[in-house]
């Protein structure tokens, strides 16, 4: 099979009838580069970066970080990285944080919210993030945004580590874009005021749906309601597009619907410029939207986001795609 996709390694990611797209990949670990760029991925357009944390006995160091972003963004040259600030919290543990054992995890002490209390941790990283960024295409993205105030507190911290930088004599890149994921459907509601603020926005649809349907991504006994075609998320999902859109920025998705067969047509009708998966989805992920004409699922829109439920979405596109083949 895989084969069968080699010749997209080094296509370009556009449609049949022309649109282009971007198709990324999503990364935990520096290493995990090597296998986006031999999958032909254009960019990376999430690095989980809390996994730099995980799986040791303290924090790392602000070396070790900028040697860790450095690595990526050297690797990836003038391709696209976004890197995502820690993420920490919910079903993600660090142990030698001593945080306090919280009711309900996922919708507790969490990511930004974590990182705007403990400030020298985040402050760590961003300085790391900020040293690293002469060395590739760097963007900066907060996890968990829920209120334009938490947007625009981490943007004050990233400014206020840039000054203190320029004033070492350190140099940072001057075109460091700064956006934030939509996963907090609160965010996702008001992504016309954040895409005023955001130079981009990717959408976070593993979290999205879960604060959405209010089901727990980990739960077994509730992932009948993990709907990524409910017309609640795709409400949401096309909301932010628009948004973004309006103010005259890119938008993304990184959560595991952007590598979905049947969110793609859907993805690419309502304009979304970025797709970012893991690296074994991109060449897949290529070769189907070469076959998919944009103009024509335009005129299915209407219709795909009049449907009730999740489950006639679904039949719907399958036909749909059924009967282009
Ligand atoms: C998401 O929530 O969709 C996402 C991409 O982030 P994570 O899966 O790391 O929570
Ligand atoms: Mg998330």
């Amino acid at each position: 099979e895989s084969a069968m996709f080699q010749q997209f390694v080094t296509a370009e990611s556009i449609s049949a009838d022309g649109h282009h797209v971007e198709l990324a990949g999503n990364i935990g670990k520096p290493e995990d580069v090597d296998n986006i760029l031999a999958n032909g991925g254009d960019g990376i357009g999430l690095f989980r970066t809390e996994f730099l944390y995980m799986d040791r006995q303290e924090l790392p160091s602000e070396e070790e970080q900028f040697t860790a972003y450095k690595t990526v963004l050297e690797k990836m040259g003038q391709k696209p990285t976004v890197v995502r600030t820690l993420d920490i919290g919910g079903d993600k543990e660090l142990p030698y944080l001593k945080l306090e054992p919280e009711m309900n995890p996922f919708l507790g002490h969490r990511a930004i919210r974590l990182c705007l209390e403990q400030q020298d941790i985040f402050r760590t990283q961003l300085r790391a993030l900020l040293r690293a960024s002469v060395y590739g295409n760097l963007k900066i993205m907060f996890p968990m945004i829920a209120t334009l105030d938490e947007f625009r507190k981490a943007k004050a911290l990233l400014e206020e580590e840039k000054e203190k930088l320029f004033s070492e004599g350190i140099e940072v890149s001057s075109d460091i874009e700064i956006g934030m994921m939509v996963e907090i459907p609160s965010a996702a509601l008001i992504a016309d005021l954040f895409a005023k603020e955001a130079d981009f926005l990717s959408i976070g649809t593993n979290d999205l749906i879960q604060y959405t349907l209010a089901a727990d991504r980990m739960n077994e006994k509730v992932s009948y309601l993990y709907q990524p075609f409910h017309p609640a998320i795709l409400r949401l999902v096309k909301m932010a597009i628009d948004a973004g859109h309006a103010n005259g920025k890119w938008v993304g998705m990184c959560g595991e619907m952007a590598g979905d067969e049947i969110a793609i047509p859907i993805l690419l009708a309502l304009g979304l410029d970025e797709f970012s998966m893991s690296a074994s989805s991109i060449l897949r992920a290529r070769a189907h939207i070469s076959d998919l004409s944009k103009v024509e699922l335009m005129q299915h829109l209407d219709k795909i986001l009049s449907l009730s439920t999740s489950m006639e979405v679904e039949q719907y596109m399958k036909k749909l795609l059924n009967t282009n083949n």
